[in-house]
This record gives structure tokens, C-alpha cells and sequence, in this order.
């Protein structure tokens, strides 16, 4: 049903004080009076509204009222207001997510990978080099990792290069060592996948599929990943929005796969200085939003390995359950990202220092 309005004046709302609602909809009703209701009864509908722990904004218009009522709306608060004479109906305003939404589960998820828990109040370090390059690199880069106590190394075997001409990845062969390299240190492992067709032989050989930020909206491939027993870290598109984001996580759950981490890692803005601005609003809003774990790259948001452990330290300051990080054994050799790439002695240091930060905000590293 369609209310036409017909507002007096400026068809402004009343002004009633510390009203706020979140631009991504869904902590709202819409409480519609049937025409002509007297001013008392309008009154009468506000202090219900208020009763029952929502903000009222009334709209009067020249025809009839609506009053939008601001605040947790559960399956059952319309009803508790359509037995009011004077309400003609009430609509509630739900997001477009409903599987990654907080309204939908309210605890917060835990994706579990081996004795990993991401979400509950550990702080998880993923790092690793960006790609699979050989089996020396890739076994000494987890043996750098189990040193620094990380459980989980990244590496990508699949590679989404703006340029065609630049390293693409050794594929199914760069699986193969990973899995190298897991089976001869115990670490777990993370890699990139951007094909549907490799979505089986990548989640045999890896613990953790990796969707990155080119693909964040390639639908197939996110119903694909629905469709395995494997978490997904899902990134967000360099310019996508929140909402965006979320129903890209949504689209991975709808198919069958609630464990999917969220990860911000930069986007695109006016700014050049760096190559992508980190966007860790993001984590606190998204927080709010659902109820899947966030970790944060600032990797590939700074571009520059020197900017990359106070955005670290800056990401857990905000709330992210855990960081991806690029280490590389030999940097100034990797075959990607050398120049975003911490030295081995870079993620002793970053793990101390995020310790204290971690602590203060009540997560344990
Ligand atoms: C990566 O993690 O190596 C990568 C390519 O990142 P993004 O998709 O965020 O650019
Ligand atoms: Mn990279």
C-alpha cells in the first residue's frame, strides 16, 4: 500500500530531541494514523512509541499522520501497535541483508579453522607472503610464521593483476606447495581464489578461500563458495559501499555458507598518496551491521610497508577481530607486493606492539 502524504508547510518532522537512525534502514517502523485523528490520540500513539523504548518522529501532514518510531524493532513490536484505534497500519523497514544481519543473529559469529577462532575474543594475525612464489620461499616463509606464533599464513597461487603482463601466479602448482608447506609446519593456510572452476581443488588444498577486493561482486563465484565446507574471507570491492559489502556476504551465506569473515582493506578515494584509503569507520559500522567477524588489510590499503604497522595497530584499536598481513621472507625479491611486504623482523615488532592495544580493548593476542 502507498501513502500519499499531503504535508502542510514544509512538511518538516516535529522536532523531538536525540533522533538518529542508520542510513542502511531497518531499526525502524513506520506507524501510519488513519486521516483526520485528533491531536490527543496523536499524542496517545507518541507515548506508546516512547513506552515501548522507541524515538518517536512524528510527520504531520495536511491529510493524516505517520509516525516514525526509531529503535530495535523485533518480529513482534508491529503488532503491539496496530491494536490502537487510531492506527490505520504499521511498516516496518527491514535491510537488505537478512542472513549477515545482526537483526537475523544477534551473537556474534565464530568461524573456526582448525584450533582458530575468529570472532570470539582472540585477535587473529593471518600473514604471509602475497603469493606462492617457490617451495624454498614458501616453507621458509612458514617457518617465519610458526617462529612468530602465527596459525595461519596467506599466499596466493591465483593472482588478480591489473596488468596481464605481470605475474599471474603459479595456480593449481602454487596450491600444491602451500599445502607443502602446511603438511611440513602444521600452519594453516589461506589462499585467493578468483575462478568458480577452482573453487573445489582450492578449498582441498587450503584451509581459509580468500574472495579479494576485484571480485567482491562476482556473483557466481560468491554462490560457488557458498557451496563449500570452507571459511571465506570476503574483501571488500575498492569501491564498494557498507551495503554492498554485506549483501556480497549474504549472497556466500544464502548459498549455504554462514562462515564468512568480512575484510576492509582500503578504498578508493581522491587521495594519491597512498594506494587506497583504509576505511576503519568500516569496522565500527559493519560491527553494528552483523554479526560475522571483521579483520582489517592494511597491506593493501598503504601500499607502503612503513605505514603499515600503526594502521595494524590502529585496526585492532577500533574493534577488528584480527589483521591480514603481507610478510615476505626476502621482500625486496617477492614477486608481488614486495614494497607493501614486512621483513620478517617487522612482524616481531608489530606482534608486540599490538599486544598492549589488543589487551585494551579486551581482546587476547
Ligand atoms: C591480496 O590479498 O593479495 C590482494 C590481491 O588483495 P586485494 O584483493 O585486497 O587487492
Ligand atoms: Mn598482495
Amino acid at each position: 500500500m502507498i501513502y500519499k502524504i499531503k504535508f502542510g508547510g514544509t512538511g518538516k518532522p516535529k522536532k523531538v530531541s536525540g533522533t538518529s537512525s542508520s542510513k542502511l534502514g531497518g531499526k525502524k517502523m513506520i506507524i501510519v494514523l488513519k486521516p483526520n485523528t485528533k491531536k490527543e490520540e496523536i499524542e496517545h500513539v507518541i507515548e506508546e512509541v516512547k513506552n515501548k523504548g522507541f524515538k518517536p518522529v512524528p510527520f504531520e501532514g495536511d491529510e493524516r499522520t505517520v509516525i516514525h518510531a526509531l529503535g530495535a524493532v523485533r518480529d513482534d513490536s508491529p503488532d503491539s501497535f496496530r491494536s490502537i484505534r487510531c492506527v490505520e497500519d504499521v511498516v516496518r523497514i527491514l535491510k537488505p541483508y537478512k542472513l549477515a544481519s545482526k537483526e537475523h543473529h544477534s551473537q556474534k559469529t565464530i568461524v573456526r579453522v582448525g584450533d582458530v577462532a575468529i570472532g570470539n575474543n582472540d585477535f587473529v594475525v593471518i600473514a604471509g607472503p602475497d603469493s606462492v612464489e617457490t617451495e624454498k620461499q614458501i616453507i621458509e616463509s612458514a617457518k617465519i610464521m610458526k617462529k612468530n606464533g602465527i596459525k595461519i599464513m596467506r599466499g596466493s597461487a591465483f593472482k588478480p593483476r591489473t596488468s596481464p603482463y605481470d605475474f599471474q601466479g603459479f595456480g593449481i602448482e602454487g596450491l600444491k606447495l602451500l599445502k607443502k608447506a602446511r603438511d611440513k609446519t602444521g600452519i594453516l593456510v589461506e589462499t585467493e581464489v578468483m575462478d568458480v572452476r577452482d573453487v573445489p581443488i582450492a578449498a582441498q588444498y587450503a584451509d581459509i578461500l580468500r574472495v579479494g577486493a576485484r571480485n567482491m561482486q562476482n556473483f557466481d563465484l560468491l554462490k560457488e563458495l557458498g557451496k563449500v565446507d570452507c571459511p571465506v574471507i570476503l574483501k571488500r570491492g575498492m569501491s564498494a559501499t557498507i551495503k554492498e559489502f554485506i549483501m556480497a556476504a549474504e549472497y556466500i551465506m544464502a548459498s549455504g555458507n554462514k562462515n564468512v569473515i568480512l575484510c576492509e582493506r582500503g578504498i578508493r578515494t581522491f587521495e594519491t598518496a597512498y594506494r587506497n584509503t583504509l576505511d576503519l569507520e568500516a569496522v565500527v559500522v559493519l560491527r553494528e551491521e552483523t554479526h560475522l567477524p571483521i579483520i582489517v588489510d592494511p597491506s593493501h590499503a598503504t601500499g607502503n610497508r612503513e605505514w603499515v604497522i600503526p594502521l595494524c595497530k590502529a585496526a585492532a584499536a577500533a574493534g577488528a577481530d584480527g589483521i591480514l598481513v603481507e610478510v615476505h621472507p626476502d621482500p625486496e625479491k617477492a614477486l608481488c607486493d614486495g614494497a607493501q611486504s614486512l621483513y620478517p623482523e617487522q612482524l616481531t615488532r608489530l606482534l608486540k606492539e599490538l599486544k598492549p592495544i589488543c589487551a585494551a580493548v579486551g581482546k587476547k593476542l
